[in-house]
């Protein structure tokens, strides 16, 4: 268990002021009652030692210790012992004997709960055991009126400053626990917005890594994207026993469109092909724009003959596709060289020379067409 040395000492101060300042009503009380009855000069000591220097030594004694709460419920043990002396030497009053009791009682509970009441009779018994012990038994005394009157206005204060004590420890309590609600909810406020920032980098960081990977004029693939995706796709291929065509696209004299219609033209002709593959590839597909006017598609899972298929199609898609510049129309074709994993090569380069040279036949053959990668 943790030591509560800040809650130690506000029971060793609250107890010392409790302690002297009711000791010294119970002079007052214990006081009417000798005056009266003519106690001599020893029981007026003792008591006046009991009443009014008892509680500073206690106090003392508390402070010091290395354990101030432990020390301090020993000394009510010891208050509760002394008043039993004191009870029995003045013949047991009974509005005095109730006095006593029932404070060193209640000030027992208030730290320990009913149980500590037990230990308290005890300590009252030992105390009235052996003052009678020492004097032998004698006849009950009265209480003096001025006693029982004492009696009633020092419980009745005893009792008020205790229900005070507890109001403001209840106030205190609750104020902290206002401010702990307070404290949550601004913590959970910063969490949240906390979250937010995250979510918002998380947010940039994948549009970031996407920009890394993309042509800025077309948005296809770049070649830094296509070396990951193809040897990633390579070995799943090889793995799998699969297929993996690669389409080698170069757009036919492409320099006269920039010529005669001027770059920016040439740029829509570009973006028109990248729509064209958008649009007509698979999601498991990869298309790439691997040059100035040169693309690239990875067909994983694809055999030759319908990767030839598709290359045809998309090469007379682009050959109809019209794209109107100044009110004037710009038409091109395509050239398209296809290879496949595993007959044209078994790996990223050799793929990738066999369909580069298929290509490089289809433009020595009079470009606008599909060639296929002949070993020969
Ligand atoms: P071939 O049929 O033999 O491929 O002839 P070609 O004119 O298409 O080939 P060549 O390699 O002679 O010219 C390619 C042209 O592509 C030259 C270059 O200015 C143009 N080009 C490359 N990148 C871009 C680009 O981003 N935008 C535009 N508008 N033109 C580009
Ligand atoms: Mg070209
Ligand atoms: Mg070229």
């Amino acid at each position: 268990m943790t030591k509560n040395i800040e809650g130690d000492r506000w029971i060793v101060r609250t107890n010392y002021l409790n302690r002297s300042s009711s000791f010294l009503i119970m002079f007052a009380v214990v006081g009417a009652q000798m005056a009266v009855r003519g106690y001599g000069v020893l029981a007026w000591c003792l008591v006046a030692l009991l009443f009014l220097v008892y509680p500073h030594l206690a106090f003392l004694r508390a402070r010091r210790s290395a354990t101030p709460h432990a020390a301090e419920l020993n000394n009510l043990l010891v208050d509760s012992f002394l008043f039993g002396i004191c009870a029995a030497g003045l013949d047991f009053p009974l509005w005095i004997c109730f006095t006593l009791f029932i404070g060193t009682a209640i000030t027992r509970v208030l730290y320990l709960g009913i149980t500590g009441i037990f230990r308290s009779l005890a300590a009252i018994a030992l105390g009235v055991v052996l003052t009678v012990g020492f004097r032998g038994v004698r006849p009950l005394a009265d209480t003096e009126m001025s006693a029982v009157v004492l009696c009633i206005i020092g419980l009745s204060l005893y009792l008020l400053s205790l229900a005070n004590i507890a109001y403001f420890r209840t106030r205190k309590l609750l104020d902290s626990r206002a401010k702990l609600h307070v404290s949550e909810k601004v913590l959970h406020e910063a969490n949240a917005a906390l979250q937010s920032q995250l979510d918002q980098i998380q947010t940039l960081q994948s549009q970031l890594s996407e920009q890394a990977h993309r042509d800025p004029l077309t948005g296809l693939y770049n070649r830094r994207y296509l070396d990951t995706a193809m040897a990633r796709e390579l070995a799943r291929c090889q793995r799998e026993g699969q297929p993996l065509s690669v389409l080698m696209l170069d757009l036919d004299f492409f320099k006269r469109v920039n010529d005669q219609f001027g770059h920016a033209a040439g740029d829509e002709v570009l973006k028109g092909l990248a729509t064209l593959l958008t649009q007509h590839t698979r999601s498991s597909d990869v298309a790439c724009r691997f040059g100035g006017e040169e693309f690239l598609v990875l067909l994983p899972n694809m055999s030759l003959a319908a990767a030839l298929d598709k290359a045809e199609q998309w090469r007379q898609a682009f050959a109809a596709q019209t794209v109107l510049w100044d009110g004037s129309p710009i038409r091109t074709t395509l050239s398209i060289g296809v290879a496949t994993f595993p007959e044209h090569g078994q790996t990223q380069d050799a793929l990738v020379r066999s369909a580069d040279q298929a290509l490089y036949q289809a433009k020595s053959a009079g470009r606008d067409r599909t060639v296929l990668y002949r070993p020969d």
